[in-house]
């Protein structure tokens, strides 16, 4: 393991299976660390505070952006997304490498910050495909659905930004792809 560990930036339009791929990834490569976003959105059913999110209050979440608790943080859909900067220092620095699934924006001013961090964008095998998956996850409304395929439509045209991508056609290709990217 190099000194300091790669910081990898996942990015792509929601339901392109991200957290898929990245799961897929870090059942096989254990030793690559995967952020914990703090949000101010409702926990959907199933999910877990402290491993899928840590969820906060409105007022919590300005008090993180405030004091420069995040590395980065954004608005999306409406709610407030941001990275714990203190877990990912710590890691970079004890040479592990570190996975965040954010949004753009937000993958942006890590990259102004940590020029080193690699944006890699996940993209879908095509557009059909990837409204087909983000309905079929039924946990949306159709205004919610609406308003993150407008979305998806933006974070298309953030692929050319990015350092690298990544065709999500196979989950195990493209974990595969992540875990080299980890340590090359
Ligand atoms: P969801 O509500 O589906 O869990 O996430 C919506 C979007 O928020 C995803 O596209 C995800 O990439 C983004 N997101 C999650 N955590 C963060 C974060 O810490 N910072 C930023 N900028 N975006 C995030």
């Amino acid at each position: 393991m190099s000194d300091i560990g790669k910081l990898l930036v996942v990015v792509g339009p929601s339901g392109v299976g991200k957290g898929t791929v990245i799961s897929q990834a870090l059942e096989q490569d254990p030793t690559i660390w995967l952020s914990v976003s703090g949000t101010g959105r409702e926990p959907r059913p199933g999910e877990v505070n402290g491993t899928d999110y840590v969820f906060v209050s409105r007022d919590e979440f300005s008090e993180m952006t405030q004091s420069g608790a995040l590395l980065e943080w954004a608005e999306y859909a409406g709610n407030p997304y941001g990275t714990p900067r203190q877990p990912v220092q710590e890691r970079l620095s004890a040479g592990q490498s570190v996975i965040l699934e954010i949004d753009i924006a937000g993958a942006r001013q890590v990259k102004a910050n940590l020029p080193e961090a690699v944006l890699i964008f996940l993209a879908p095998p095509n557009v059909a495909e990837l409204e087909r998956r983000l309905r079929g996850r039924g946990t949306e409304t159709e205004e919610s659905v609406q308003r993150r395929l407008a979305i998806a439509q933006t974070e298309l045209a953030a692929e050319p930004e990015c350092d690298l991508v990544i065709v999500n056609d196979d989950v195990q290709v493209a974990a595969a792809q992540l875990i080299e990217l980890a340590h090359r």
